[in-house]
């Protein structure tokens, strides 16, 4: 779930920070910090003057990421999410009231999304190669049988007492889609209580920010372009939302002509198809990470119509090439916050939705 499967990481920033290099007043530079956490790399862009305290703020956000990557990595045989595993198999599992957070988000987002975000997709994500052992298309009987295990209908929550039930046995949980939305909510509002005023928290992609850059009047983030590492596309002011980008970019296997990636269709037992990323603004980080995959497994027909549907929600997706033609959907209500690098349209056309 959480590691990805290439050591590391992720130069494949897929949402890039931008605005950071606007030169700020003396007084309020921009400080940059680095930490190796949930198998990719975790950047704080923090204003304000070099100090004890910036340096307490710093080392207590990637303690929040630690804490979420100790508890819920599906990589440790002896970490809460291995307890849970193994107490869900008898029904009814004890839950910290951190992985109980994370386990609501999760659940709602799968009931909003009929069943598309799923916290019980472990099975397939196993079967298909991308916890463990090497990526692989699975024969078909065996699709079936894991899919057998999955379903999030399969759970109740009982979120006061800190108790997450199984209907039946086989329920295996990855919380790889919503852990590291999660953890930048937590290292947000912990730069918040330590007085920091402005920051950029970003995981791999999951960003959310805190006040402003100097001199500007919103983080604006770059999105990555579909067919290099290096450039983005274009620019995206983040205006207090927070931003997840969910791609097959990063871990995938290719096979028959086709590119399968790791966010698994839990309703076909098959890697999303007809979308090869998809970056979401949403109020929260959670949100967004969960949604950016949750929109990723519904394609780009349903992704169009849920995002436009929600009003919390704003989506831009790229569609996968069709005649050798990739096409940029950018909804509605990004109009004014959302800005094309010169030159990108004539490489793949922008539609607005
Ligand atoms: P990343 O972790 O690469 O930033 P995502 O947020 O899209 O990307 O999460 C992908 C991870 O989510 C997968 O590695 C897997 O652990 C998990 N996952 C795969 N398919 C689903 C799904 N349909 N619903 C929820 N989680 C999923
Ligand atoms: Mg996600």
């Amino acid at each position: 779930m959480i590691y990805p499967r290439c050591s590391f990481p992720t130069l494949l920033v897929v949402v890039t920070a931008v605005a950071s290099a606007a030169p700020g007043p003396p007084s309020s530079p921009v400080r940059h910090f680095q930490t190796r956490t949930m198998g990719t790399i975790g950047t704080l862009s923090l204003v304000g003057a070099d100090s004890a305290e910036v340096m307490a703020a710093a080392r207590a956000a990637f303690a929040e990421f630690e804490r979420v990557d100790s508890r819920l990595s599906n990589w440790s045989a002896d970490n809460e999410l291995a307890r849970i595993q193994a107490e869900l198999q008898g029904g009814r599992a004890r839950l910290s009231s951190l992985a109980a957070a994370v386990m609501a988000h999760a659940l709602r987002v799968a009931r909003a999304s009929g069943g598309a975000f799923d916290p019980t997709v472990e099975p397939l994500v196993r079967l298909w190669g991308f916890l463990e052992g090497e990526p692989a298309v699975p024969d078909s009987a065996a699709i079936a049988v894991a899919r057998a295990s999955c379903g999030y209908t399969n759970l109740q929550l009982d979120l006061p007492r800190g108790l997450l039930f199984a209907r039946r046995p086989g329920v295996r949980l990855d919380l790889g889609g919503v852990a590291k939305g999660y953890a930048v909510d937590l290292a947000v509002e912990t730069l918040r209580l330590h007085g920091v005023e402005a920051a950029l928290v970003d995981l791999s992609g999951n960003m959310r920010g805190l006040g402003r850059p100097p001199g500007r009047s919103s983080w604006t983030v770059g999105i990555r372009d579909p067919d290099s590492e290096a450039d983005w596309f274009a620019r995206l002011r983040l205006e207090g939302l927070a931003v997840a980008t969910s791609g097959n970019y990063e871990q995938f296997v290719d096979a028959g002509g086709r590119r399968f990636g790791h966010v698994i269709d839990p309703r076909t037992g098959w890697p999303a198809e007809g979308l090869d990323a998809v970056t979401v603004l949403a109020p929260t980080a959670v949100e967004a990470d969960a949604w950016a995959t949750a929109l990723l497994v519904l394609g780009p027909e349903e992704a169009r119509r849920v995002a436009s549907q929600r009003e919390d929600l704003h989506a831009i997706l790229v569609q996968s090439a069709t005649q050798g033609r990739r096409v940029v959907w950018v909804e509605e209500s990004l109009r004014g916050r959302f800005d094309p690098v010169r030159g990108s349209g004539d490489r793949f056309p922008l539609r607005w939705f």
